[in-house]
């Protein structure tokens, strides 16, 4: 099989509806597509909106992401012959925010909908996957955090990632090793985090994010192994572990869809995976990777 699991929409800040991403998907020859959009910051409210380079950044406002659901629900009924659709979720985890995020994961959303044949229904995801973004207090993007030092933001980036796998909350981790290209130091240094959140996963059950998203090197826009989010080191530990991996290309426009799969499948096969999973109603699903369409 052949699946992106991580793509964006304009109900956050991606380029493209829904529809466009599926018709894309289509012609891709994607057996499967995963819609993974931004949960709102709703949440946050009395702590302040997270910021980037001092502007202030929102999730999806929440009226929009009812209609990101309703759209992608109905899109799914009517492609069903013809492509796997999988809603999904990607949900900023705050620990101080553990409940309000349990919360607003759970509510009745549709009840003040007056065309909606079951207003009591609650949100129904085919997965959700938990996010760091931003960290410190005041939240900040890390690269406004670097007076901070490293340390200190190696620390504070993989202890929020080991609160969102402790939660319980989410199905996959997102790019578990964001944090990478904000510092100078090496895997090495930060290793021991890395064993720490894979004995973590195996515990609560939790995927991770094969995140192909920022794999090319921004300045010869060519493909870069020690880029891979996870890396390789952590790669090798998912498969002696058994942590399931869900590939994404984090696409915010459809063209970027299956970006670097070619050559992170290839870093795969070298490791010796063969395997991969998606989730259906938060159900994890394991395929045989399908190279011969990814090609
Ligand atoms: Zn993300
Ligand atoms: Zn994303």
């Amino acid at each position: 099989m052949f699946i992106d699991s991580h793509v964006h929409t304009h109900y956050s800040h991606g380029d493209s509806e829904v529809y466009k991403v599926i018709k894309d998907a289509i012609e891709k020859g994607l057996d499967g597509v995963g819609f993974a959009e931004h949960f709102h910051y709703d949440f946050f409210n009395d702590l302040g909106l997270p910021t980037i380079a001092g502007k202030e950044m929102n999730g999806i406002v929440f009226e929009n992401f009812k209609i990101y659901y309703k759209t992608v629900e109905r899109a799914r009924e009517e492609y069903k012959d013809k492509i796997k659709i999988l809603l999904g979720v990607e949900v900023d985890y705050l620990e101080a925010k553990k409940y309000e995020i349990k919360e607003s994961l759970d509510i009745r959303p549709f009840e003040n909908d007056y065309k909606e044949e079951n207003p009591k229904r609650k949100f129904e995801f085919d997965f959700i996957m938990g996010a760091s973004h931003f960290i410190g207090n005041p939240l900040k993007y890390f690269s406004d955090y670097r007076d901070k030092g490293e340390d200190w933001m190696i620390e504070e980036y993989f202890q929020s990632i080991k609160d969102t796998i402790k939660s319980g909350l989410f199905d996959i981790i997102a790019h578990p090793e964001i944090i990478k290209y904000f510092i100078n130091k090496d895997f090495n240094y930060y290793s021991q985090h890395i064993e720490d959140i894979v004995d973590l996963l195996v515990k609560y059950n939790v995927a991770i994010d094969l995140n192909t998203d920022y794999c090319l090197n921004k300045e010869t826009k060519k493909f870069e192994k020690h880029r891979l989010n996870p890396s390789i080191e952590t790669l090798v530990l998912c498969k002696e572990k058994d942590i399931p991996l869900v590939i994404g290309s984090d696409a915010h426009s459809p063209s970027k869809m299956t970006n670097n799969f070619t050559e992170t499948f290839a870093v795969l096969k070298n490791i010796g995976i063969k395997n991969l999973f998606y989730f259906e109603k938060r159900k994890l699903i394991e395929y045989t990777i399908d190279t011969v369409k990814a090609i």
